[in-house]
């Protein structure tokens, strides 16, 4: 069975891709995320995903970046959890729509392995799209390996990004790491 494994980043494709293979689908990971930025970034975990798939012998389908779609869909939804909603729908959504296309069985994502993530939104997300686009969804709690992911991503030397991807997330990465610096500041004088 033929499935499309929507692909955020290499560390979270791990287990994902483990556990599928072990449940006899023929992988084939699909890397659309609109929603990364910079484009260094974007380039820098599409290329990491892109050495690991190869290195298990798995093709990766890889999208093109289209920023727009991303800042085009956010407007007036900035805030949470409507601004995560848009965006697992917007990258969720075309996953389905080309597995449906391209004759996939299945569609899943690696999104599911995330402990930072609404892991039940997305899972419904992903239901209501499989009967919308007509595609099963391939559902399992890839949550059960985040811990063994890090040290295989460690040991793979693959890059592990430390903010989720969006504009919005990079800046709220940099305020929590201000935020942290001025209290250890404080406490130290
Ligand atoms: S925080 Fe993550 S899931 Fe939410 S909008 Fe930004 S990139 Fe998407």
């Amino acid at each position: 069975m033929k499935l499309l494994l929507h692909t955020c980043c290499a560390p979270c494709a791990i287990h994902a891709a483990i556990e599928a293979k072990n449940d006899n689908f023929s992988v084939t990971g699909f890397y659309y995320n609109p929603n990364i930025h910079p484009h260094s970034e974007y380039d820098k975990r599409e290329k990491e995903a892109e050495k690991y798939f190869r290195s298990e012998g798995l093709n990766l389908i890889c999208a093109e970046h289209a920023a727009g779609t991303f800042f085009n869909n956010i407007a007036g939804k900035t805030g949470l959890p409507e601004r995560c909603l848009m965006c697992w729908r917007m990258r969720l959504g075309e996953t389905a729509s080309f597995a449906s296309k391209n004759r996939f069985d299945a569609f899943s994502t690696t999104l599911l392995g995330s402990i930072y993530q609404d892991h039940e939104a997305i899972r419904e997300i992903c239901e209501d799209l499989s009967e919308r686009k007509n595609i099963k969804f391939y559902y399992k709690d890839f949550r059960t390996g985040f811990k063994d992911v890090h040290r295989i991503a460690r040991e793979k030397c693959i890059y592990c990004q430390n903010y989720c991807g969006c504009v919005f997330s990079m800046v709220e990465r940099e305020e929590r790491r201000k935020a942290k610096q001025l209290e250890h500041m404080a406490h130290s004088t």
